[in-house]
């Protein structure tokens, strides 16, 4: 049988290049590979406080950049959190299965619950949910990043610890493999921070050619570089040559770094040869973005489809899950 993959996207709105390299391209290459599943998970968005109007824009627009960053709906299963409430059916069972002190020891609950005045049990439960994302499907693989892969750790413990209990003899889940994403994570344009979108350092997929030369232009170069005769290191480069090597051709590439090293040309030369690159890899998904936003219902109905998909996997699931822990089906 065709390995199985999940993956998990906060429903953050507009796709920016840092989760579309990180992440979404990623996704795109494996679809082709592997069953794969990929879910907006927006009730991991409402551990912190928000706006509900906010929320349903913000869902809204990531499935259109999702789907005009590649992801086949024909290929991936993708759909939206809530649609499927076995989601949450499942997490509180691996609630009652979780030893507290795994979750208090999280990093991430650490660093989200110092930011917080007072600190929701929804915020600690955080990775019993996501364990509940990904064994819901019996996933095999997730693809993920340097970050995330403590909450998967938690996730091989929850299968391990039900297994044992509920399923000794034969596992009924599978200890989910990380598959850590090909892409380094891409530093802001300020050269400093992680690329996000409050702080404004990066690119969004939907920009204009004029927007995107407006916030590459100012980009942090190697700061050897004063003068364009002075010869640059594209490894100390933090900002635009990662993105040659994530948007340009090998052939670009090599020339970025001869002329660099050779001060062949200004930084300002190298920043307009990227935005040609970025340009040609993002007009099309800006394109059919423009297309997908056009027509919102059409965009609803794909996740409608998708959340079928996945409740027929998840029901499944659902009803072993109760057969072997001695809780009647509905
Ligand atoms: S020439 Fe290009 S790679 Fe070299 S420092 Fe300038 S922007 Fe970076």
């Amino acid at each position: 049988m065709m390995s199985r993959i999940f993956s998990g996207i906060q429903p953050s709105g507009e796709l920016h290049i840092g989760n579309y390299l990180g992440a979404v391209k990623n996704w795109v290459g494996l679809q082709h590979q592997f069953d794969t599943f990929i879910c907006v998970v927006n009730y991991h968005a409402i551990t912190i406080p928000y706006a509900p109007e906010d929320l349903r824009r913000r869902t809204h627009e990531m499935a259109v950049g999702l789907l005009a960053a590649g992801i086949d709906p024909e290929k991936a299963t993708l759909f939206v959190q809530s649609m499927v409430p076995e989601h949450t059916e499942l997490a509180w069972i691996f609630n009652t299965i979780t030893p507290l002190g795994e979750l208090e020891r999280q990093t991430q609950f650490k660093e989200k619950a110092g930011r917080q005045e007072q600190v929701m049990a929804g915020l600690l439960n955080y990775p019993v949910l996501q364990a509940a994302d990904i064994l819901l499907y019996r996933a095999d693989i997730v693809p993920v990043g340097e970050d995330q892969v403590q909450h998967l750790e938690l996730s091989r413990v929850v299968a391990r610890n039900w297994n044992a209990r509920f399923s000794p003899d034969e596992p009924y889940f599978p200890e989910p493999q990380a598959r850590l994403t090909p892409m380094r994570r891409i530093v802001g344009l300020d050269g400093q921070a992680k690329m996000s979108k409050s702080i404004g350092n990066t690119v969004g997929l939907m920009e204009s050619p004029e927007q995107i030369w407006e916030k590459l232009r100012p980009a942090v170069t190697d700061p050897a570089r004063k003068r364009k005769t002075d010869p640059g290191e594209p490894e100390r480069c933090p900002t635009i040559y990662p993105l040659h090597r994530a948007f340009s051709s090998p052939d670009t590439v090599l020339e970025v770094e001869v002329n660099c090293r050779g001060a062949k040309w200004g930084c300002i030369d190298c920043k307009k040869v990227l935005h040609a690159s970025m340009v040609a890899e993002l007009t099309p998904i800006r394109e059919r973005a423009a297309e997908l936003e056009a027509d919102p219902a059409r965009v609803t109905e794909t996740l409608e489809r998708g959340a079928v998909k996945a409740r027929a996997v998840a029901s499944q699931t659902m009803a072993d899950v109760k057969t072997r822990m001695g809780l009647p089906l509905a």
